[in-house]
């Protein structure tokens, strides 16, 4: 029964995605159309900036999105050999890609990415990093927090692009509670059921099905599902991107007229928008994965907007331009 609710829901998504120009099988790839947004008035009321005459932590990083306020927090970096990444390409291809990019050699540090937008009315985490509920990884998330003056209490809503720990463990704290009391979570319904379902039973470790578990009995009633038209929080909207699981979405954040793309783990790594061929083999469904890549750097290079990555070397963020078949990568600042 709820196989084939999941299914109706998954093809009316489907087919609304088409209606606005997505490719989720295949064809033409027309960016959906970028609205404006309430990045005026937020602009009167936004909240001083915090970190002024402060000497931050190398793992905050401020911006400005428009009238937002943003930080890019590294909650954690792991190294991992370079076949993990990319198994199916010669490593001297993969170091010469990395030289370009200016990283280094032989190794891929990958660093997982949380990125906090204060618009003034909210303070929106989109992603929550590995939390502090395992052992072995204990995220940085909550001190980066207290070091820009905010408690876990100010933040009012948690985006999540997907359900895997390394982006939704940060819920937990270490005594598996609720890490943001006051947080209101956003997410597409079939997270839920993603997460819903491992905790019934897929073959994952018991401790991830625990974690699951705890997170959906803890936030049960603080979860807003979002439609792909709806904008809960004004400026934001999802983007389908579920080749890499099931609910995964990209965020679309509007404000005075620009906009960001936070890609979640559609795009990993920079290596793979230079190299639009190659594969990362760790997504859930690889062909619409590539479908997923390809939409969401076409939108960022037909619209100018700027592409921040969960995984991307820290701070995270850059522009793409078209460049062949594949995209050039300009990161920011
Ligand atoms: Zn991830």
């Amino acid at each position: 029964m709820m196989v084939s609710i999941i299914a109706q829901r998954t093809q009316r998504t489907q087919r609304k995605a088409r209606e606005k120009g997505w490719d989720v099988e295949c064809g033409e790839v027309k960016p959906p159309r970028l609205r404006a947004s309430a990045g005026e008035d937020l602009a009167k009321i936004a909240k001083p900036v915090y970190y002024k005459n402060m000497t931050l932590s190398p793992s905050i990083h401020p911006f400005t999105h428009g009238a937002i306020q943003c930080y890019s927090l590294r909650d954690y970096r792991e190294t991992y050999p370079l076949d993990w990444l990319l198994p199916d390409v010669p490593t001297d291809e993969i170091n010469a890609a990395l030289e370009s990019l200016g990283l280094p050699r032989d190794q891929l540090d990958i660093d997982t990415n949380c990125l906090l937008l204060d618009t003034g009315r909210e303070r929106v985490l989109i992603d929550t990093g590995w939390g502090r509920s395992l052992p072995d990884k204990q995220g940085a998330l909550p001190d980066l927090l207290g070091e820009i003056g905010m408690t876990l209490e100010d933040i009012t809503w948690v985006v999540l692009t997907h359900g895997d720990r390394d982006h939704c463990y940060g819920l937990l704290t270490a005594d598996s509670e609720k890490t943001f009391p006051n947080a209101r979570l956003l997410m597409t319904q079939d997270l839920w059921f993603f997460w819903e379902g491992v905790a019934g039973g897929s073959p994952v470790s018991p401790e991830t099905r625990e974690g699951f578990k705890r997170i959906t009995r803890l936030y049960k009633d603080r979860v807003t599902f979002a439609g792909i038209d709806d904008e809960v929080i004004p400026g934001f909207m999802w983007l389908p991107a579920w080749g890499h699981r099931p609910g995964h979405t990209a965020w679309l954040v509007n404000a005075s007229g620009e906009s960001l793309i936070h890609v979640g783990d559609a795009v990993v790594h920079p290596l793979l928008i230079t190299n639009s061929a190659w594969e990362w083999p760790h997504h859930a469904h690889p062909d619409q994965a590539v479908r997923d890549r390809h939409n969401l750097l076409n939108m960022a290079a037909g619209t100018g907007a700027v592409i921040y990555g969960a995984h991307f070397p820290f701070p995270g963020f850059g522009r793409v331009q078209k460049d062949g078949l594949n995209w050039s990568w300009m990161p920011l600042p």
